[in-house]
């Protein structure tokens, strides 16, 4: 009896809370519908060769990232998880050169760079060479929102890795047989010596997977960064890019990627960019943040400052190869590249998801 006179007025309490918890979220304003947008990388020779297996891996595997934002987005998530969830999934995926199936430098080793920013708040979190973190853009958000920097590098961020519990993976999990032949050919052609394979990898056996077939020119896989830029109800903006940088590198280079400012960029103010492309052009340039200094300062709608950017400035530096996706806290996802190709995607609310493999 005293149980039961005890329930009715928790029971009671319990009503209030959750009917205030829901009305919150009712009133919580929609300021905007919600978009994404996801890039896999720019290049040439990707394009002039890719057959139509290849064509369909990658088609699939930006509409499994195009997915895990989408998802996030439509149910009310913040930008950041659903820019955090898409890059994951690419990084994940050893197509892409970014995480698993990342470059290597001229030694044999990854060495991984990303870099995540909030439109909201300006805050920014990158880092740079990492060995062994599976998901490096995880590590720019733990350095974002855990530390006072905005970027760590090499030995340092590899060590705050293990202290944020961020799962640790060793060379084996980010070697692919493809992604090893293509630094072999570069550094043949460079002639450079070959390192051994690293630690905990078979030996290459014959006719193994992902070997090019020598009678055909090699799906050169040169590029293949991978980038988000996504908008949440709230109308926030975020972005992300990473890499495993460019095959062949110099150990040490640091690349765009992880620059806050060159390949990345968010402000609610401007617009967001995720960049791809050799580096050191996007560096000089301040591209992410150009485009968006286009657009706060010079009124340019998104389109015309990414084309701008990037068929004009970019183009005009010789070697100046890649490409871009921008959102801004209205208008529909856009993107741009002066390369033969871009693999890219975009949703918008209520549209339905676009995934470009071609040209
Ligand atoms: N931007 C990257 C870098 O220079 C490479 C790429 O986008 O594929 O490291």
């Amino acid at each position: 009896m005293r149980s039961k006179i005890l329930r009715w007025p928790a029971l009671f309490i319990a009503g209030i809370f959750l009917s205030s918890v829901l009305c919150a979220q009712q009133k919580q304003p929609r300021a905007s519908k919600w978009a994404i947008a996801v890039h896999g990388g720019a290049g040439e020779t990707e394009w002039e060769h890719m057959d139509a297996a290849t064509a369909a891996a990658y088609h699939d595997a930006l509409a499994r990232a195009l997915q895990a934002g989408v998802q996030v987005l439509t149910s009310g998530g913040r930008t950041l998880d659903a820019t955090e969830a898409a890059i994951k999934v690419l990084e994940d995926d050893s197509l892409f050169n970014a995480g698993r199936g990342s470059a290597f430098n001229d030694q044999g080793e990854n060495e991984m760079d990303a870099s995540i920013m909030d439109g909201a708040t300006l805050q920014a979190g990158s880092v740079a060479g990492v060995h062994y973190t599976k998901n490096p853009i995880s590590l720019a958000r733990a350095i974002m929102e855990h530390t006072p920097y905005v970027m760590l590098a090499g030995p340092g961020a590899d060590a705050f890795a293990i202290k944020a519990g961020l799962s640790q993976m060793p060379p084996s999990y980010f070697f692919t047989e493809m992604r090893w032949q293509e630094l072999l050919d570069v550094l043949k052609q460079q002639g450079k010596p070959l390192p051994q394979r690293p630690a905990g990898v078979p030996p290459q056996k014959a006719n193994a997977e992902g070997v090019p077939d020598p009678s055909r020119k090699p799906f050169a896989h040169k590029f293949g960064t991978v980038g988000v830029v996504a908008r949440d109800i709230h109308g926030d903006i975020s972005a992300g890019t990473s890499t495993g940088g460019m095959q062949g590198k110099m150990p040490g280079r640091v690349g765009d990627s992880p620059i806050i400012g060159a390949a990345t960029y968010a402000a609610n103010r401007s617009c967001a960019v995720s960049s791809t492309g050799v580096g050191e052009y996007f560096i000089r340039l301040s591209v992410a943040r150009e485009i968006c200094a286009l657009i706060q300062y010079r009124h340019m709608s998104t389109q015309q400052a990414a084309t701008y950017v990037i068929n004009k400035e970019v183009a005009s530096l010789k070697g100046g190869e890649g490409g871009v996706i921008v959102l801004d806290t209205k208008t529909s996802p856009v993107w741009s590249f002066n390369t033969l190709g871009m693999f890219r995607a975009r949703q918008v609310e209520g549209q339905a998801p676009q995934i470009e493999v071609g040209k």
